[in-house]
């Protein structure tokens, strides 16, 4: 990078760090793209003059609002909820629905922000969005968890619709959360539409939508060692999580052949050097409960070790699969895995890697593909599924899986084409922010200043 486009990037950086102070998460992803994007931005005299890169490091709009709710004892409780709609240039905003202790208003933005470019990926014509709270599932009644995604909605259905915003599930949401929102949101509004996605298969939900971040991950990863002649039959995969990203795809990657040594939880690894069987982890699929009890009962059918509080990142592999949360892997974890020669490391989660542990992947030729390209499985077939809604239909499994198949193999060409080819080294990073930014930035363009 030239000097003077070194000092521009670093002005525009702190110029987003000023304005979103004690937000590291979301200054962590809009300087990730920065970084990628800003050499090609400098260059585009039109993008610059309009000023589309600022305008993108700011939300179109952000919604806050108090979710209350009585718990089993007739307590009150008072938690918060948000909806972050990034960018609707491209179209509806779209993007999941987190409840999580950890959740705040920095997370909601990153993701949001990381939404919007993930979303143009696909090729679908989505834009980005992200919501959710900081109530925490874990330990509350079923009719708890009713109850909470009924006042959530209280306020959330003002702002959401199939032409405005249209939320799914991600952490802690699953099809069960995404019943009770949608049904909630159906009788506030009278109307039956496809304002959400990843509903069940009865009420308007598609075949694939809860296999497709997880599968897709896999079609991509095929990709990427494809791209080297190589095959995934026969190799180790260590997978962080244990809910729906990381158990999809694990059940695709051992269908295919390859050797799954890890799971995880917040609470630990399972770890099985043989591989954890395919029946195992179809049936955790279908087993309800805290994912660390999930993890015991493959323990205790099928044996392994569980390595209580550690990651699975010390384990020998040959790709690692961070599903689970952002920054999960830090410069300890990516050394270990360089160490143990892992090649491949591929994003079920959305930013799962600190910006250190990026580095030290490049520096040490471990190709890494980013979330934001490697995990758009997911709402692709979200895409598909307000697509089946808008027109009163429903695609069949086959022809889905084909499709979602076709997006990944497009995502992973369109890296390709920006990678760039530094002493044969393909950057996904590099590649996937450049093809993203192009397609936002000129929507944004397009549709004049506002
Ligand atoms: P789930 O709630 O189904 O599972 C999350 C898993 O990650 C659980 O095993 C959980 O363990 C673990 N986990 C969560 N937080 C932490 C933490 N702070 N430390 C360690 N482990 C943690 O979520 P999903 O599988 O849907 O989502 C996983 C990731 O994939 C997220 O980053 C999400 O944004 C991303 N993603 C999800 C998509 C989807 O379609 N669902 C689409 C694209 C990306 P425990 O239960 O013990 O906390």
């Amino acid at each position: 990078m030239s000097d003077n486009n070194a000092t521009g990037l670093r002005d525009f950086i702190d110029w987003v760090q000023q304005r979103n102070p004690h937000e590291p998460e979301f200054n962590q992803a809009v300087r990730e793209l920065a970084s990628d994007i800003y050499p090609m931005y400098t260059e585009h005299q039109g993008w610059r003059a309009a000023k589309v890169l600022e305008r993108l490091s700011e939300a179109d709009r952000i919604i806050t609002f108090r979710v209350c709710w009585e718990d089993d004892h007739g307590e009150v409780q008072v938690n918060r909820g948000w909806r972050v709609q990034h960018c609707g240039a491209i179209g509806p905003y779209k993007g999941g629905v987190r409840f999580h202790r950890t959740v705040t208003v920095s997370v909601l933005k990153f993701l949001a922000f990381e939404q919007t470019f993930k979303n143009a990926l696909t090729g679908l014509p989505i834009g980005g969005g992200k919501g959710g709270s900081d109530f925490d599932p874990s330990g509350r009644s079923e009719r708890e968890i009713m109850r909470f995604c009924q006042a959530f909605m209280d306020e959330l259905y003002r702002h959401i619709g199939e032409n405005t915003d249209v939320p799914a599930g991600d952490i802690n949401v699953g099809r069960r959360e995404i019943g009770y929102l949608f049904g909630h949101y159906r009788r506030l509004v009278n109307t039956f539409s496809g304002a959400l996605t990843g509903k069940d298969i009865e009420f308007g939900g598609s075949h694939v939508r809860m296999e497709a971040t997880g599968y897709g991950l896999i079609y991509f990863l095929r990709c990427m060692l494809a791209q080297r002649e190589q095959e995934l039959d026969g190799l180790s995969i260590a997978i962080s999580g244990a809910g729906n990203v990381a158990l999809h795809a694990a059940q695709k990657a051992t269908h295919l052949g390859a050797k799954v040594v890890t799971l995880s939880s917040s609470q630990g690894t399972l770890f099985s050097k043989q591989g954890i069987p395919c029946e195992a982890i179809d049936r955790a699929i279908e087993q309800s409960g805290s994912t660390t009890d999930v993890l015991k009962t493959i323990q205790s059918d099928c044996g392994g070790d569980w390595l209580k509080d550690e990651k699975p990142w010390g384990q020998r592999c040959d790709v690692a699969l961070p599903c689970a949360t952002q920054n999960e892997i830090d410069a300890d974890d990516a050394q270990a895995l360089a160490d143990s020669h892992c090649q491949i490391v591929a994003e079920g989660a959305n930013m799962p890697c600190t910006e250190d542990a990026t580095r030290l992947f490049k520096e040490n030729k471990i190709l890494h593909a980013p979330g934001k390209a490697s995990n758009a499985g997911g709402v692709a077939l979200s895409g598909l599924e307000m697509a089946q809604n808008a027109s009163f239909s429903r695609w069949d499994q086959e022809q889905l899986n084909d499709k979602l198949l076709e997006i990944m193999q497009d995502i992973h060409a369109q890296c390709i084409q920006h990678a760039g080819d530094e002493d044969s080294y393909k950057d996904y990073h590099r590649g996937a922010n450049i093809a993203a930014f192009q397609r936002v930035a000129n929507a944004v363009m397009a549709q004049g200043v506002g």
